[in-house]
């Protein structure tokens, strides 16, 4: 059956699977060998081509979950990124990024990019005109994430690739935070998509991963240098993320509608400010989400109270882990200060509207009213010591 007739859930659980022509199994065997034969066969195989036949079955579901004609699985989401970037710029070519990006693509472009030539310019906005001002002759590239991390904003994809296609850019989106499910940029016109499949592809907290999808004639210049640089996956955690993908469809709508309860919980409760999410009607990009999103997914932040330490109600969380990395079935917090944006300093932080009381909240798939207990209790047992401090203060 063709992978577009198909719904998301038959994908995730079907599309790519290899068949057991020995024994009937149910679920795709793993193909180990590092060494294939060479005569005689239509493909010469080997793991860092890209093409064993786990990393091609795995990478025909990634590339049907996106609508897209193929993909790559990469050893990691940034050597996805690196990977891709690369393979579309030269020296003496020019690339805009988004100004606020995952913390790891912009460590690439400021740490590297310099030697090999390449200049770059982060955006001042996510409006037409930021991203229009940006661009030089010589611009090659339009790199975008949305939504960002960690205020969700929305970074509109008829308006990137728009802008785009009259000048022959190649743009990229990391759609990392949105998946699969709730977003599909190809439709939109964007050239490529790239995933840390760490996050929802996985979705358990114990692979590392990436992805690409694109044209095959993307593809194949991508895939130029990939076997260069040699960023493939080992065969046992391709396996792994494909039994993952599994249950993503079920997962990640699970994760939106936990996130939307309890951002509007949220939003209402003591000891909370602001809560940036883009399914709440007071988000200033919820139109814009709306109109190119399926689900709102299930990643937020919110501010805490000024009389609330952050470290103080992490630590007094119970079921909510309080850790890196993120979309696990499993609810996580971070907050960005000390963790994800620490090295931008208060300063930039503060440009960025990134305060030091901003809680990152990746929301998992556990009982909505397990998690609001937790949250509370939190929150009573941190402000009833703020409390108490200020009492002996006064004494
Ligand atoms: C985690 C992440 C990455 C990098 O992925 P790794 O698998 O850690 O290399 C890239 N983009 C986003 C949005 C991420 O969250």
């Amino acid at each position: 059956m063709k992978a577009k007739n198909l719904g998301v859930n038959t994908i995730c659980t079907h599309t790519g699977e290899l068949k057991d022509e020995q024994y009937q199994g149910a679920v795709s065997p793993i193909y180990l060998s590092s060494s294939y034969a060479f005569m005689d066969v239509d493909v010469k195989r080997y793991p860092r081509y890209f093409n064993t036949p786990n990393q091609e079955g795995l990478s025909k579901k990634i590339a049907a979950l996106e609508g897209g004609e193929d993909a790559l699985i990469f050893g990691s989401g940034m050597a996805a990124v690196s990977t891709t970037l690369l393979a579309f710029l030269n020296a003496g070519d020019h690339v805009v990024l988004q100004k606020t990006l995952y913390g790891g693509t912009y460590n690439l472009v400021v740490e590297e990019f310099e030697k090999y030539n390449i200049s770059y310019t982060f955006t001042d906005g996510l409006g037409a005109d930021a991203f229009a001002k940006a661009l030089q002759d010589n611009t090659k590239v339009i790199y975008i994430e949305t939504p960002s991390n960690p205020l969700m904003t929305i970074t509109d994809l008829h308006m990137v690739t728009q802008l785009a296609k009259s000048k022959g850019i190649v743009t990229m989106i990391d759609n990392t935070f949105a998946s699969p499910i709730n977003q599909q940029p190809l439709k939109f016109g964007v050239d490529i998509v790239i995933h840390s499949a760490t996050k929802y592809m996985g979705g358990h907290s114990d692979i590392c991963a990436g992805a690409v999808v694109a044209s095959k004639a993307h593809i194949e210049q991508i895939w130029n240098l990939a076997k260069n640089l040699g960023g493939s996956l080992s065969d046992l955690t391709v396996w792994l993320l494909e039994r993952s993908m599994k249950t993503m469809g079920i997962r990640v709508k699970k994760q939106n509608k936990n996130a939307m309860k309890l951002a509007k919980w949220l939003d209402a409760l003591d000891g909370i400010d602001t809560v940036y999410y883009p399914g709440l009607t007071t988000h200033t990009d919820h139109l814009l989400a709306k109109a190119q999103m399926k689900g709102f997914g299930g990643m937020m932040s919110f501010e805490l109270a000024a009389n609330i330490d952050p470290e103080a109600f992490q630590k007094a969380l119970r079921l909510i882990k309080p850790s890196m990395s993120l979309a696990g079935v499993e609810s996580t917090m971070l907050n960005p200060a000390q963790t994800s944006h620490f090295l931008l300093g208060e300063e930039e932080r503060k440009k960025q509207g990134i305060s030091e009381g901003l809680i990152r909240f990746s929301v998992g798939i556990e009982q909505v009213k397990d998690l609001k207990q937790d949250i509370k209790q939190a929150l009573s047992k941190v402000s009833s010591k703020a409390k108490k401090k200020k009492k002996s203060v006064l004494h």
